[in-house]
């Protein structure tokens, strides 16, 4: 093992950017610490880790106070997908809130770095575009998407308080739509949707008019920012926007995917669910400026790649 090896948690770590996240972590020497309750993560998802003795899966759930020893936290312990996070709306505030003070307190308690995998919903349906950090938000309070958002906009507050009162080392990114291999099939994120649903030769639901934008990050590059933003100095706390400014119609992702697969799936469209936001790209200036970092997988080569996953997985089931 390197000398600079560290002792690493990573919360939601069996979830798609988690399970990415340890793989990375231990490549580069690390004992990773995973633990998550496994509500929309899955053994399956690092089952490829469990022989590496550095690497060791706890099922825990982060609203529930945790005793380790680690020199840094990742807490990602959150569903992401609109379906998973509006399923049980009051467990989703609560891992978001709870789950954060009880890591903020065991980042105090050992001294760790932690780092706060925060969100685009803090910008709610911008008027802002595209979204700098310095933008406060547009974000309605008591819709359906309020768990979530709001969750992690306390959860960014509770880590600024900690900074202030205890010097902690904190790290907040605001992560943009990533996608890639291990997304859920059926967790409803438009990546994963489209996909499935061109593969298996169903209609492809658009929802609205398909006009709504996004930007979409392959996950290797979501982890690269996030590796680079935990070995940032003290100084630096962020929040930083990690995403891919490429900006897309949900209408023109539905086209590339159709192409990439070769699929002859009809567009079929549905009713936008509530303040679904119309526009959402990334300003990556201040991540370039203090990480050095820019994503460099284009939608097209990562679309093809994640295709490549589910054909598998789809064939394996
Ligand atoms: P995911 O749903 O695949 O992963 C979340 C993981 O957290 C899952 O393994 C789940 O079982 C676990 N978890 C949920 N509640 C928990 C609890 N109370 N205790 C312990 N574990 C719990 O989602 P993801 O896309 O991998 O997202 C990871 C993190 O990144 C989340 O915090 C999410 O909010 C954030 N994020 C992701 C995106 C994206 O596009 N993927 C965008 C913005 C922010
Ligand atoms: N969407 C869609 N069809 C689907 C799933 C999602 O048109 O089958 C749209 C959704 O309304 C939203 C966008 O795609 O405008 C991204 O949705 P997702 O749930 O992936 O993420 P979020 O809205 O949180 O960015």
């Amino acid at each position: 093992m390197r000398s600079t090896a560290k002792r690493v948690l990573v919360t939601g770590g069996a979830g798609f950017v988690g399970s990415h996240l340890c793989e990375r972590l231990l490549a580069q020497g690390h004992e990773v610490l995973c633990v998550d309750n496994f509500f929309t993560g899955a053994r399956a998802n690092v089952a490829h880790l469990l022989g590496d003795p550095r690497f060791e899966l706890m099922r825990h759930d982060v609203t529930f106070p945790l005793y380790v020893e680690v020199d840094e936290i990742y807490n990602l312990a959150c569903p992401a997908s609109p379906v998973h996070y509006q399923f049980d709306p009051v467990q989703t505030t609560k891992t978001s809130v709870v789950g954060a003070i009880n890591m903020l307190g065991l980042a105090k308690r050992v001294k760790a770095k932690i780092l706060q995998a925060s969100t685009s919903e803090v910008y709610g349906d911008p008027d802002v575009h595209p979204q700098p950090e310095s933008y406060w938000g547009r974000v309605n309070p008591i819709g359906f998407r309020s768990c979530y958002d709001e969750g992690k906009r306390c959860a960014e507050t509770l880590f600024f308080d900690y900074r202030r009162q205890h010097d902690l080392g904190v790290k907040v990114v605001r992560i943009f739509n990533t996608y890639g291999p291990r997304m859920h099939p059926n967790d409803g994120r438009v990546v994963s949707n489209l996909i499935v649903q061109a593969l298996k030769g169903e209609p492809i639901t658009l929802y609205g008019e398909g006009t709504q934008t996004r930007s979409f990050c392959y996950v290797d590059d979501l982890v690269d920012g996030l590796i680079r933003m935990m070995e940032t100095p003290h100084a630096v706390t962020g929040p930083v926007n990690l995403g891919n400014p490429g900006e897309f119609t949900i209408a023109e992702l539905a086209a590339l995917v159709r192409e990439l697969t070769g699929s002859a799936s009809p567009i079929e469209h549905r009713p936008l669910p509530p303040d679904d936001p119309r526009q959402r790209r990334p300003d990556i200036a201040l991540a370039g400026e203090l990480l050095g970092w820019a994503p460099a997988i284009p939608l097209r080569e990562g679309l093809a790649r994640t295709i490549a996953y589910f054909e598998r997985a789809l064939q394996a089931a």
